[in-house]
């Protein structure tokens, strides 16, 4: 049986909007109830039906796929299935999450505020890089060399912040104890250093080259490699190539986050690739094979006889890598009727040739709808 079209079932046309969409789940939801019609099984399937209708609905990014190809855009196994992490890609890790939008408008900024961990604030803060990469890359995965402003450890001082050979001292403010003391009104109480951030020592002469803070910024390079499968919203994270800390604390990490680019061809919904392909109205009629585009080079379509405009086909593992390995999603085409808009003359005669064999001119309408409309052509 064919599955009902989701904007029917929720009884909303095809342009509601998301709260008409909730308005008309919501009634209809009340209605088919469980609890309402106990031991009702047409009930619950209608239930079940109209559930699964909002659900693909109320999604902004399956809602369109479904109005672009139907039901056929969730017919795979895992279309749009959540991943989480996959681990062992030296030297990242990676790990898929979509950031709340809008974050980050420079290249290049500091991840999550500050340092974390440490109550001195001494260790090197996590540095954030967005990367643009083509669909196509995406597919295959690349390696690519980025460059990136950061603190690195002083080589003069080896990241002590000491002159080589100055001597560390016992901290004057607390006396080596690494804590001072305070109080207020009558009461007293320890708090760590704010000298020497409670190592009791403090430098004798600064280094000369980083002033004492042990680090220096520079323009590092580094080659990343992005596995195959990844999406706009993956982060890479490298352990340690962030900004150094202070005195030789230890580095924070960088986080690439990758950007997908818009492909002319290809549309991607989770693993799957979308397409759109104009046929010739002949090949649609006659059948034929078609050679279409993929990612990964061509592959043949079997256009049966008879084929509407609109037919989604599915190219079963010809779609994005799965992250975490194993096979790949599905390309789906939809095939558009291209209605030719210039005949020649020889053209045109076999056409007018087969129209009249046809019988068209009489009845131009398709046959199963004439069909069911000529009782309104009876006298
Ligand atoms: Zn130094
Ligand atoms: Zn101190």
């Amino acid at each position: 049986m064919a599955k009902a079209d989701y904007y029917e079932l929720l009884g909303v046309g095809r342009d509601a909007s998301a709260e008409e969409l909730k308005k008309a789940y919501r009634k209809l939801a009340v209605k088919y109830h469980p609890d309402k019609n106990p031991g009702d099984a047409s009930a619950e399937a209608k239930f079940k039906e109209i559930s699964e209708a909002y659900d693909v609905l109320k999604d902004a990014e399956k809602r369109s796929a479904y109005d672009r190809f139907g039901h056929a855009a969730f017919q795979g196994a895992g279309a749009g299935a959540a991943r989480g992490a996959a681990g062992g890609v030296d030297p990242f890790d990676v790990f898929r999450e979509v950031f709340g939008g809008g974050r980050g408008g420079g290249i290049f900024d500091e991840f999550f505020g500050g340092a974390s961990g440490g109550s001195t604030g001494q260790e090197g803060s996590d540095l954030r890089y967005d990367l643009e990469i083509s669909l196509e890359e995406a597919a295959e995965g690349v390696e690519k060399e980025i460059r990136y402003r950061r603190a690195v450890v002083c080589d003069h001082c080896d990241g002590s912040g000491a002159e080589p050979g100055s001597r560390r001292v016992k901290c004057p403010t607390c006396g080596g104890s690494g804590q001072v003391t305070s109080s207020r009104g009558f009461i007293s109480f320890r708090q760590v250093c704010p000298t020497c951030h409670g190592s009791g020592v403090v430098i004798e002469n600064k280094c000369k080259k980083c002033g004492g803070e042990g680090r220096v910024e520079e323009t590092s390079k580094l080659k990343v490699k992005i596995p195959a499968g990844v999406d706009t919203g993956s982060r890479l994270r490298s352990a340690g190539k962030g900004e150094a800390g202070v005195q030789g604390a230890p580095s924070g990490d960088l986080y690439i986050v990758l950007h997908v680019k818009e492909h002319d061809i290809f549309e991607r919904h989770g693993d799957d690739l979308f397409c759109e392909i104009p046929i010739k109205f002949t090949l649609a009629t006659l059948g034929g094979t078609l050679n279409v585009p993929t990612l990964f080079g061509k592959a043949s379509l079997k256009i049966p006889s008879g084929t509407q405009s609109g037919t989604v086909f599915r190219l079963r593992g010809h779609g994005m890598p799965r992250l975490r390995g194993g096979n790949k999603g599905d390309q789906l085409v939809k095939v558009i009727i291209d209605v030719p808009k210039k005949l020649n003359s020889e053209q045109r005669t076999k056409l007018e040739e087969f129209a009249e064999v046809s019988g068209d001119p009489a009845n131009p309408m398709g046959d199963s709808f004439f069909e069911k409309a000529k009782r309104f052509f009876k006298e």
